[in-house]
């Protein structure tokens, strides 16, 4: 975080915050914030994409459902024209 003092009061308030609220409290904290700079009715969000050339792994996290090992039959490499089209769009 380039130009955040780290060290600052405010900082660490923020940190403290962050650690004792619940996740609602934070939520509304945040959408305090959101009305407070952005008044007007309007919402915008970004589209994020991770385009997956393949699903072959080898790192085996066990939350992982997505990854096959090498050889699997279900393992899939390389792009798809339909992750082709939507990386594009
Ligand atoms: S999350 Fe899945 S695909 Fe990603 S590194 Fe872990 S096992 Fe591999």
């Amino acid at each position: 975080m380039g130009g955040v003092d780290r060290t600052s009061p405010e900082f660490r308030s923020y940190v403290e915050l962050y650690d004792r609220a619940s996740l609602l409290e934070l939520g509304q904290l945040a959408d305090d914030v959101r009305w407070k700079l952005h008044p007007e009715h309007v919402v915008t969000y970004i589209i994020d994409r991770n385009i997956n050339y393949t699903n072959v792994c080898v790192a085996d996290c066990k939350f992982c459902a997505f990854y096959r090992r090498p050889k699997h039959p279900e393992g899939t490499c390389c792009r798809t024209r339909k992750s082709a089209a939507r990386s594009t769009s």
